[in-house]
């Protein structure tokens, strides 16, 4: 089964987002297979946005992500990458639909207040810049055999 990485922003954080965006992803059935409140230093930041380092958003990105106190996780779930890509919405909140993530509580394009990983072998990556394997869990997910035939 798939997995991704998902990361709730410092804007997210501090507007009281992590308990909505966990919600969603809990309702969707999507299996938590980890979880932490981290501070990202610069170091994390420009691992995790590395594609962007020629970006003139860059600097802007990294002193954003690294500002306050960020909520990364790991999700399980049947094609779990894009699907987590359309819960979150278009990059730019005003380009996102009602009902995804961005759309319903974001503005700014530099405020978007979510991350999700764009591509399988992105997530990967993601998740080790972010998780020590021992912190991605492996258990008995009980409401498996309701979700899937
Ligand atoms: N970003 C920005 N200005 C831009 C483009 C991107 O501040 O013009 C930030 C924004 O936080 C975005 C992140 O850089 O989420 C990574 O950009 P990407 O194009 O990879 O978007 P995402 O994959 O997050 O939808
Ligand atoms: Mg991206």
């Amino acid at each position: 089964m798939e997995k991704t990485f998902i990361m709730v922003k410092p804007d997210g954080v501090q507007r009281g987002l992590v308990g909505e965006v966990i919600k969603r992803f809990e309702a969707k059935g999507f299996k938590m297979r980890g979880l932490k409140l981290i501070q990202v230093s610069e170091e994390l930041a420009g691992q995790h946005y590395a594609e962007h380092k020629e970006r003139p958003f860059f600097p802007g990105l990294i002193a954003y992500i690294t500002s306050a106190p960020v909520v990364a996780m790991c999700f399980e779930g049947k094609n779990v990458v894009a699907e987590a890509r359309k819960m979150l919405g278009a990059t730019n909140p005003a380009d996102a639909a009602p009902g995804t993530i961005r759309g319903d509580f974001g503005q700014d394009i530099g405020r978007n207040i979510i991350h999700g990983s764009d591509s399988v072998e992105s997530a990967e990556t993601e998740l080790a810049v972010y998780f020590d394997k021992a912190e991605i869990l492996e258990y008995d997910y009980l409401p498996s055999k309701w979700l899937f035939e």
